[in-house]
């Protein structure tokens, strides 16, 4: 059996060279427990404007077991992923982000599940007491969102997983521009698992998922794979209905019964700016879902790959 390990770089001059020698040190140990014959690193170096392409390249040419992905540009942390899952070529691929905060040690226990029969073995954080407390309270906010919105994610696991080969084949028939693996995995099915681990820091360099890129990944995830906004939207305007229908009944009421006069201002500019906000918002919640379709239906490439290296030969594709 070999063991492939995906690594998506962007800008990971700092961690590049501890990471990859720590990787490679545990996976020499779990060969020589027999936990499998042979392994491979692939390194994806998602179009990073520092020195990790050239690193990655020097990384290659020490060892055979090592293989560097360079894409035309910076495609995203997803499709980076992406990238490496389709180019390795073990028997399991397990991916993982190049700051170590997720712990390696686990990858013998995804190994151990793999051969118990888990196609797909999830890597979730127990604990996330390393991360700030802004990040914390932000990402299980997101889990707890994106259940609510219907949307089958496992709580906790972010893209460190041990996939097989046979469900890595059932990934390439996802054609998704807007890719959100989180929410693809769980569809391809089969017998799956979950190891806990606790999330350390990043051990140097500083995250590449600012707020903004957060925010829109959250996003992203939700009307990829959710039409819950779109329902709100509907029951919205059921309950403006009614409410606009008794509104009916109460002026008329007033107007028939009664010989007050209607203090009319109140009464009319009110409902024109709240049916106003809620026409527009409804528009552009509709309009996001319209733009997924838009950009969804045009079947754009997901990746460039530039050059595949390795010590034996370089390749240009
Ligand atoms: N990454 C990437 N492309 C991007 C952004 C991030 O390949 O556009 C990689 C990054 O190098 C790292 C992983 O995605 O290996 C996760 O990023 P990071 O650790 O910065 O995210 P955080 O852990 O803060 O959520
Ligand atoms: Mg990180």
């Amino acid at each position: 059996m070999k063991v492939s390990v995906a690594i998506p770089c962007y800008n990971e001059e700092e961690v590049l060279a501890f990471t990859v020698e720590t990787i490679s040190n545990y996976l020499e140990l779990l060969k020589l427990k027999k936990l499998f014959e042979n392994f491979e690193i692939v390194l994806v170096d998602d179009g990073s404007s520092d020195k990790t392409w050239q690193l990655i390249e020097s990384f290659c040419n020490q060892s055979p077991l090592i293989k560097g992905i360079k894409l035309s540009k910076n495609m995203g942390h997803q499709n980076a992923l992406l990238s490496g899952l389709f180019n390795a070529n073990g028997d399991v691929v397990v991916s993982i982000d190049a700051d170590l905060q997720d712990d390696i040690t686990v990858i013998e226990k995804m190994i151990l599940e793999y051969n118990q029969g888990s196609h797909i073995v999830y890597g979730v954080r127990a604990k996330r007491e390393s991360d700030t407390f802004f990040k914390r309270v932000s990402a299980e906010g997101f889990y707890r969102l994106m259940s609510m919105m219907g949307v089958n994610i496992i709580f906790n696991h972010a893209d460190y997983r041990l996939m097989s080969k046979q469900a890595i084949e059932h990934l390439k028939e996802f054609q998704e521009v807007n890719l959100f693996l989180r929410g693809i995995v769980p569809l391809i099915g089969y017998k799956s698992s979950k190891v806990y681990y606790e999330r350390s820091e990043r051990f140097a360099g500083e995250s590449k998922y600012p707020l903004k890129k957060m925010l829109s990944f959250a996003w992203n995830g939700i009307t990829s794979f959710s039409v819950v906004p779109l329902r709100i939207v509907s029951i919205l305007g059921i309950f403006i209905f009614g409410f606009s229908f008794l509104m009916t009944l109460w002026v008329l009421s007033i107007k028939l019964f009664t010989n007050t006069a209607i203090p009319g201002w109140a009464s009319t500019v009110l409902p024109i700016y709240f049916i106003g906000g809620i026409q527009l918002l409804s528009l552009g919640i509709i309009g996001e879902y319209v733009g997924k379709i838009y950009s969804e239906t045009k079947q754009r490439p997901r990746y460039f790959i530039e050059k595949i290296y390795t010590q034996t030969k370089e390749k240009k594709s």
